[in-house]
């Protein structure tokens, strides 16, 4: 591609130049010549038609005398800067102004035919060979009685007809050079707008299909252009933070995988060798257990994750009860609670209230909240669940009096693989993918989930579901 943009539009731009030239060389000099003949023509032709009709004709009906009319015609002749004759239709020269009146010798223009002029009035050649050099000659009949008595010719040197054509020749040459050189100023524009910008989207995009995506340029301008370029660096920079967001992704995982099978490899290898006695394996074997456990959640989570972001908006609503779903979901934590003594208690509206929801992603979101709000509460404490209704949405709470989340910590939680630090030391199976799953969910039902916590007194997250029309037909 390189030059060749450039390059076309510079010779479309020579093309024009070339073409403009012999257009205005060739067409507009014959144009010009013919119609500067014609005007000319035609003021002769009146000039002559009223010598025809006045002195001429005066001449045939014996009014004037031959020496008047030569006098008059004489002064006329140098007036109009030509030669005014008059002819019989024979041929014979009755009057010429550029000789003296001869009345004895009779003077014949040899093979004169009037009918030179082809139907025309005027004619531009050597008038029988009686120039040396071509003469604009108008013809005017001199009529008396009906009849054709003679001819007054008026006769005009081309070369002052040709003199005026070259001078307004000129003028168009120096306006066709004029022009050529102000479409230069296209030529300018086109770089500068067109090209210029497009050599450095070129060049981005080459940078971009060699993988640099962190690579950025400027196109100042509001056009077509200007928006094409920074759509492109739009484009350039999402294709690079997914790439980074993959990257930081993968590492995560990698090391989320790394760490339990480590230590389990560990474990085994010290069990093998004989490092743990016999009489501590079991000991060990569960610490083994955990961290496959562990293992488990993440690979279950990380499939969760991307069913999620390949699915996208798939979802399968239903309408349900969402009071027996978390009626259903808190039992199944009550071994767990148990053993930390927790209770949970749950303040819902009505007997049923009905969502239109995915019931299985509902559940999902549920357990994860359920299981954070155990994982982080305190001995002897009591997790809250409760339902409301505002504005046709259902509210869903879960408030436990937990270690809470620091307030730097808050806006993080919702990212793949966040742990506040708070958290690691009493959570160690914890992945970090339980409120990104959670987000994603509820984000995909298009509703909301807020976290409201202090540290060191407890969380509450609040999201909405939307209520279903199921709940107005039990009404
Ligand atoms: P994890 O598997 O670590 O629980 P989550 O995405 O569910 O991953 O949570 C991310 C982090 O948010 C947790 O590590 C913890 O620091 C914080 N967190 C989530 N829920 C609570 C809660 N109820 N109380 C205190 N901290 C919480």
């Amino acid at each position: 591609m390189k030059k060749t943009l450039y390059l076309k539009f510079l010779l479309a731009y020579f093309i024009f130049g070339v073409f403009s030239f012999i257009i205005v060389t060739t067409f507009v000099p014959s144009i010009t010549r013919e119609q500067l003949i014609r005007e000319k023509a035609e003021n002769l032709y009146v000039e002559a038609a009223l010598i025809s009709n006045t002195y001429a004709l005066g001449l045939y009906t014996s009014e004037t005398d031959l020496e008047t009319v030569k006098t008059q015609l004489d002064s006329l002749a140098v007036y109009l800067d030509s030669i005014i004759r008059i002819i019989n239709p024979s041929g014979r020269l009755v009057l010429d102004t550029n000789e003296p009146l001869n009345v004895e010798d009779v003077v014949m223009i040899e093979d004169f035919d009037p009918t030179i002029t082809s139907g025309s009035y005027y004619t531009v050649n050597r008038f029988f060979n009686n120039f040396d050099s071509d003469m604009l000659s108008v013809f005017a009949p001199i009529t008396y009685n009906y009849m054709v008595k003679g001819y007054v010719v008026i006769h005009c040197d081309m070369n002052g007809i040709q003199e005026s054509c070259n001078s307004l020749l000129s003028i168009s040459y120096i306006t066709l050079v004029i022009l050529f050189l102000l479409s230069l100023i296209i030529l300018i524009f086109f770089t500068e707008i067109v090209y210029v910008p497009l050599r450095k989207i070129t060049y981005a995009t080459e940078q971009y299909a060699n993988g640099n995506m962190h690579y950025e340029f400027q196109v100042e301008s509001d056009d077509e252009i200007g928006y094409l370029a920074a759509c492109l660096n739009y484009m350039a920079s999402q294709i690079a933070g997914a790439e980074d967001d993959q990257k930081k992704f993968v590492a995560n995982v990698s090391h989320d995988f790394r760490s339990p099978l480590t230590s389990i490899r560990g474990y085994l290898e010290a069990m093998i060798d004989g490092t743990i006695p016999q009489e501590m394996h079991e000991k060990y074997l569960n610490i083994v257990l955990n961290e496959t456990d562990r293992l488990t959640k993440l690979t279950n989570s990380l499939l969760s994750l991307n069913n999620l972001n390949t699915k996208g908006m798939l979802l399968d609503r239903t309408d349900f009860d969402i009071n027996s779903v978390i009626r259903s979901t808190a039992a199944s934590f009550e071994g767990t609670c148990r053993k930390k003594i927790i209770a949970i208690e749950l303040i819902l509206t009505d007997e049923e209230m009905y969502v239109y929801a995915d019931i299985e992603k509902i559940k999902q979101v549920l357990y994860n909240l359920l299981d954070n709000a155990i994982k982080f509460s305190h001995h002897n404490s009591v997790i809250k669940v409760e339902t409301s209704v505002k504005k046709n949405k259902l509210f869903l709470s879960i408030k436990d009096t937990g270690i809470g989340i620091p307030k730097d910590d808050l806006k993080l939680i919702w990212d793949r693989f966040y742990k506040s630090d708070l958290s690691r030391g009493k959570d160690k199976k914890g992945t970090g993918l339980g409120l990104s799953i959670v987000k994603e969910i509820i984000n995909s039902h298009s509703e909301h989930i807020n976290v409201i916590s202090t540290e060191g007194a407890g969380s509450e997250f609040i999201f909405s579901l939307p209520l279903s029309a199921k709940n107005e037909e039990d009404d």
